[in-house]
């Protein structure tokens, strides 16, 4: 099997192809150890750092991210979990706005006051 990929890890964006045969994953395309792990990560367990905005309560929104990646296939649900709540002002970079979401913090990108 092989694959082709663009590295996300940095502004790069080496393109990647990954191939498996007999359970042995190589890499190629990659200009550093990164972009080898990268690969091999989304072939077996793809992790993604998901970034919003939830609705605070005077009707304003403040932008969040999880503080860790969590599964790529966790993603639609973790975006429910953040439209499900309404944050209580007032919030601070780092603020804590929904605990382990997938082994994740949803935390604030941003400061908000009342
Ligand atoms: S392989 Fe290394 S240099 Fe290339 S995009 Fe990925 S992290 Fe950047």
């Amino acid at each position: 099997m092989e694959k082709k990929l663009t590295c996300i890890v940095c502004p790069l964006g080496c393109e990647l192809v990954v191939t498996e045969k007999n359970g042995v994953v190589s890499v190629s395309g990659n200009t550093c150890p990164k972009g080898e792990a990268y690969a091999k990560n989304e072939l077996t367990n793809p992790m993604r750092t998901v970034t919003s905005t939830v609705l605070c309560e005077d009707g304003g929104l403040v932008s969040v991210k999880t503080d860790t990646t969590i599964p790529k296939e966790k993603m639609q649900e973790c975006m429910q979990i953040i439209n499900s709540i309404t944050a209580k002002l007032p919030i601070s970079v780092g603020d804590i706005i929904i605990k382990d979401v997938f082994g994740s913090n949803i935390v604030a990108t941003q400061n908000r006051s009342k």
